[in-house]
């Protein structure tokens, strides 16, 4: 009988049926950092429990942490206590933690990949909403919140409801200009922030197919955003060749048993799915947010909507959305004023990003008006671009080029936005306040739309650049 790899990964993890009607799943890696791993840890000491697996589970600093000067110890006593934590409990317990000496920092989700940590047919889970991530590679992988952290360093397992399955297809190849951010938008957008709510996304279908391993990150790391519980593409060649010569994968005779049985968890043809959708390539234009939400989002060349265009039930927070961001019903979007341009976080903030936002700024100056920066997802990213001459190319440009770090994503560090601020940002959510300003605003795109934006000061149709 066809199977999806949902149900191959699920079935494969599956310790028993709980009286609840949960699944207890054994979880294959544990990814920490300093933000929800602090109280996780207080609740196992005070049970008196060690770290179940500390081999499976692996720690880095990306939140808290400064992209400016990132000398000990940190200007914000907060940051400087939650990462004295993690070092403690890393210490204490045995796991290995990518710190700022390790030359291999970075976000958590960035680091994971590129390390070769996260494998196809793994059960993840990380206390932070975009672990979705690692779907990239045919990987079930779960955002938890603290008590799941605890439960996860405690027992290596989950108690988890199996959500339903649908399968998201695309066709056919993308128009210059269009990216992989611009992929997830659009289906966001045609499914809604809470279409996914009950599901797991399988992202099926050529365009998928053609995609490197980072533009699936960038897709899966969004699935979440769409209110999915997971995303994941199915592994294929992409993913073997990714993964080959990674530190953390298999090496050697290993690594081609390992890829035969990556490969094997794939799904099946025929096999069974809740639901499906199919979009086509050619429909997806270049896209940007012009609301609170990632789904209210628009095409660069399209209008943000009027009231009497979206369902009644919806008005009130089209009304809203408006309002915050001091937006006419019915305005373009490209021509908005931009104050900051931001390059980085997990759903962006990685080598083919840097070098597609380099590509539109080469021999560009950055509006006088903009502050612009660009925020590598790790310091291996970082190395890359350095030795590919990328940040000489930002630099030249006017942007500052910072240490790997979360940094404007969430803004839990100093890199924040002031009053009123709108900034064009390749992250990932848009909510009131996200950005450190609570009446700060956010436009999401695609780091070359960014790029476009910082240098004409407004938002702009990459496409008139890069054609
Ligand atoms: S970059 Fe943003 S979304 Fe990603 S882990 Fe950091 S704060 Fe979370």
């Amino acid at each position: 009988m066809a199977v999806t790899l949902f149900d191959k990964v699920w079935r494969a993890h599956t310790v028993r049926e709980l009286p609840s009607g949960q699944t207890q799943l054994f979880i294959g890696l544990h990814l920490i950092h300093e933000v929800t791993s602090p109280q996780a840890f207080q609740m196992i000491a005070e049970a008196n429990l060690p770290v179940r697996h500390p081999e499976r589970t692996f720690a880095t600093i990306d939140h808290i942490v400064p992209t400016e000067s990132q000398a000990r110890p940190f200007a914000d006593a907060l940051a400087e206590e939650m990462t004295q934590y993690l070092e403690r409990n890393c210490r204490r317990h045995g796991i290995r933690f990518f710190d700022l000496h390790s030359g291999q920092q970075g976000i958590v989700h960035v680091i994971g990949p590129e390390l070769g940590l996260t494998q196809p047919g793994m059960t993840i889970a990380c206390g932070d909403s975009h672990t979705s991530t690692h779907g990239a590679f045919g990987a079930i992988a779960f955002g938890i919140g603290t008590s799941q952290v605890r439960d996860v360093l405690a027992t290596q397992c989950l108690a988890i409801s199996r959500p339903k399955l649908r399968r998201v297809g695309v066709e056919g190849a993308l128009g210059p200009g269009v990216y992989a951010k611009d992929v997830i938008l659009a289906i966001i957008q045609h499914l809604g922030v809470k279409g996914g709510v009950g599901f797991a996304y399988e992202y099926g279908g050529s365009t998928f197919d053609r995609m490197s391993m980072e533009e699936r990150l960038t897709v899966c790391n969004m699935s979440i955003e769409g209110g999915a519980r997971c995303g994941y593409v199915n592994p294929d060649s992409t993913t073997v060749e990714y993964l080959r010569g990674r530190p953390y994968a298999p090496q050697a005779d290993a690594f081609e048993r390992a890829a035969q049985w990556w490969l094997s968890m794939a799904s099946d043809p025929g096999a069974a799915y809740d639901d499906e959708v199919e979009l086509s390539a050619a429909q997806i234009p270049p896209m940007v947010t012009w609301g609170i939400n990632p789904g209210q989002s628009t095409a660069v060349d399209g209008r943000v909507p009027r009231l009497e265009e979206v369902p009644p039930d919806q008005q009130p927070e089209v009304k809203e959305a408006l309002a915050f961001m001091a937006l006419e019903p019915g305005q373009p979007i490209a021509s908005v004023p931009i104050d900051v341009a931001f390059i980085g976080s997990c759903t962006n903030g990685r080598l083919s990003d840097l070098r597609a936002a380099a590509e539109i700024v080469r021999g560009h100056r950055v509006h006088s008006r903009v502050k612009a920066l660009v925020v590598p997802g790790s310091v291996l990213v970082a190395r890359a671009a350095e030795a590919e001459g990328l940040h000489e190319v930002f630099q030249e440009a006017g942007f500052e080029w910072r240490s790997a770090g979360c940094s404007m994503c969430l803004a839990m560090n100093p890199d924040k936005l002031v009053g009123r601020q709108i900034c064009a940002s390749s992250s990932n959510r848009n909510f009131k306040g996200r950005q450190g300003s609570p009446t700060g605003r956010t436009l999401l795109m695609s780091p070359a739309m960014v790029a476009a934006a910082a240098i004409a000061g407004e938002v702009t149709d990459v496409r008139r650049i890069c054609r």
